[in-house]
């Protein structure tokens, strides 16, 4: 077990620089899966990273509003000028995330469902590396929690090139590994096993939505890479492994030197 001192987590630290350094977490752990070198760049702060901001705050726009009136409250006199016009209308892609939120808001079975703790932090050891998690929804009296997806569609198929085959968006997205973690949090924290479950919406018009189940196997996979890869990781976090270049993401592309020449034929694999 870690004998360090531990910053205890807020939502005001909770997506910090610093507790991002301190803690492992879902997202960071899959960014060092996709490129080694961005993500290093990123926590040594020599890199925003790529995250799309808007994406991002229209998510939690839509996260705030099930979190409480105060949350949500909070938010939009936090972002007001990224949400509204200076007429004072919503920009349209807070227009979509009004739909998607009322195609939940008047669904009695998100009602029923959505009932539980609101956006939990949760943390514990995975393999003896400190990890953070932040939970939707949770109830621990009904043994699940609740992970809300925004999506664009959500029976989409996406390519995925490495297994040359479709998959879905969840498993494009990984997301079975992050509920694999909040499980293992969870469990850590509470001392009870709960069910994790998506509840995706998609930003169609109208939107859909679908509850989607993760099965055992899929938790068991991500177990698996967590086991495999985290050794590595946590070479690089502490400095001692020299981090990998993808050669292909946004911080790759923009710090890259013409240096090599590749084959025509080995352009594409
Ligand atoms: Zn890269």
């Amino acid at each position: 077990m870690s004998q360090r001192k531990l910053t205890k987590l807020t939502s005001k630290n909770y997506y910090d620089k610093s507790t991002d350094i301190e803690y492992q977490s879902a997202t960071f752990f899959k960014k060092f899966l996709k490129c080694e070198a961005e993500t290093m760049a990123e926590l040594n702060g020599t890199y925003e990273g790529d995250m799309n901001q808007k994406a991002l705050l229209v998510g939690n726009y839509l996260h705030s509003y099930f979190e409480s009136p105060a949350a949500h409250k909070s938010f939009i006199d936090e972002h007001d000028d990224q949400i509204h016009k200076s007429n004072g209308d919503l920009y349209s892609e807070y227009i979509t995330a009004e739909s998607m939120i009322a195609t939940l808001a008047d669904d009695s079975g998100f009602n029923n469902f959505y009932q539980g703790k609101k956006e939990v932090i949760v943390t514990g050891q995975l393999g003896g590396v400190d990890w953070k998690g932040k939970i939707d929804c949770l109830n621990l009296d009904r043994k699940y929690f609740i992970d809300l997806k925004t999506t664009r569609e959500i029976r989409r198929p996406i390519w995925n090139n490495e297994k040359q085959q479709k998959e879905s968006f969840v498993a494009a997205y990984n997301y079975q590994f992050q509920m694999y973690v909040y499980q293992q949090l969870i469990y850590q924290q509470y001392g009870v096993l709960c069910q994790p479950q998506i509840i995706a919406v998609s930003k169609q018009d109208p939107p859909a939505k679908q509850v989607i189940s993760i099965p055992p196997e899929r938790l068991l996979e991500a177990k698996e890479l967590l086991n495999d890869r985290q050794e590595r990781i946590e070479e690089l976090r502490s400095g001692l492994a020299k981090p990998n270049r993808c050669e292909e993401c946004a911080y790759c592309r923009s710090t890259a030197k013409l240096g090599s020449i590749v084959s025509m034929d080995d352009l594409v694999s």
